[in-house]
């Protein structure tokens, strides 16, 4: 079996530094903030090259964090891409901000000016750029865009941990970043957490107010925030995991390098880019097909583990009905049907991409 994700193995080969570290919050007692979470905001803002780091409770979280500290008119327009996990538009509702959906490029899956600016409405206010899959956007052309339309930029980098455009970590590209640490992100914790970065010392102060209770000292409230914190736990596991990272994106990359190597010019396969000035991370190896499901039922067959990222555009989601938007010519509406995810980790050793390479060439040659 070649699995999808497998943090079974990337725990055991770090066994004993998880494990004091677990052991080192529990003996101190120091469950919520103390020195794990401060350390590892700060090593994680090294390493993403951003002057302020906030941990928060979950991904999810610090996009919604993020966008009420810009503290935008309430019902502004925000562009959101058609294409990426739902958590990126809800923030968007959560915020009391309404979504419009921008298509994605039909190479790289990502926003472009072209998409945004047949998107813009007068009432918009920001854009949320999703990284997706782990490449990055073109942060130059969608910053000169944003300028041009005074609009600001939230950056959702929860799969882009590392990833760079033009030579720049994302995150403090934009305004204000976002990252998550679910278990299966590139840089995963034990269960949920997430981190907001960004380049403004008030913006910073201001989050780190809304994700505690709006508050700097313990009972000076200033306003009404909420609890939204980087567990202390969590922050001891993902300081360990964190000195690794780079070496499991270069790992990530490899692979990728192997599966493209392998599978150019098999079928109908499109697949993935690396676009120009991009360090793609590689969250995701997403391919496409016309015969998406009969593929992947070959390779469940032949013991490769895929996924779906994502079955549905969200403005095909029940949830987005009221949008009426369902039917627009968007090029996120036909890809949610061809998109196929490979297993894609550090995990992998080129025996087993090479087997995957195998099966899928396999799938292409005997059905053609
Ligand atoms: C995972 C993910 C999120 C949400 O992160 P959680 O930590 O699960 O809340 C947001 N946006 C994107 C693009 C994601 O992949």
């Amino acid at each position: 079996m070649i699995k999808f994700l497998d943090l079974q193995s990337q725990y055991n080969g770090l066994r004993g530094e998880i494990d004091a570290a677990i052991a080192g919050v529990i003996r101190d007692a120091s469950f919520i903030g103390g020195p794990s979470v401060k350390e590892f905001e700060a090593a994680f803002a090294t390493y993403q090259r951003a002057p302020h780091c906030v941990g928060v409770g979950n991904g999810t979280d610090a996009l919604e964090i993020a966008l009420e500290a810009l503290e935008l008119p309430p019902g502004s327009d925000i562009l959101v891409p058609a294409f990426t996990f739902v958590a990126t538009a809800e923030a968007v509702t959560r915020a009391g901000h309404r979504v419009v959906f921008a298509d994605v490029d039909p190479s790289t899956y990502l926003l472009t000016p072209e998409t945004l600016a047949a998107a813009l409405t007068p009432r918009t206010r920001a854009i949320m750029v999703v990284h997706l899959y782990g490449q990055p956007c073109d942060m130059e052309a969608l910053t000169r865009f944003a300028v041009a339309h005074d609009l600001r930029i939230i950056e959702d980098c929860a799969q882009a941990h590392g990833a760079e455009s033009h030579g720049r970590r994302v995150g403090t590209i934009g305004e204000v970043g976002t990252f998550s640490f679910y278990p299966g992100k590139n840089l995963g914790a034990y269960g949920d957490g997430g981190a907001v970065v960004t380049g403004s010392e008030a913006l910073a102060r201001r989050i780190r107010m809304i994700a505690n209770h709006g508050r700097v000292e313990k009972y000076d409230h200033v306003f009404e925030g909420r609890c939204s914190r980087l567990d202390a736990l969590q922050a001891a596991i993902l300081r360990v995991k964190l000195a690794h990272l780079e070496g499991w994106v270069e790992r990530r990359r490899t692979v990728a390098e192997l599966y493209r190597a392998g599978l150019a010019g098999v079928g109908d396969l499109v697949l993935p880019v690396e676009a120009k000035g991009a360090r793609h991370v590689y969250h995701l190896f997403v391919v496409r097909t016309a015969r998406r499901e009969g593929l992947q039922r070959h390779l469940k067959a032949s013991g490769v583990e895929t996924g779906i990222h994502y079955p549905i555009a969200l403005p095909k989601l029940q949830a987005y009905a009221h949008l009426g938007m369902a039917k627009a010519p968007f090029v996120a509406h036909r890809i949610d049907g061809e998109v196929l995810s490979l297993p894609m980790g550090e995990h992998l050793t080129d025996k087993e991409v090479e087997s995957v390479v195998l099966a899928v060439r396999g799938y292409f040659s005997a059905s053609r």
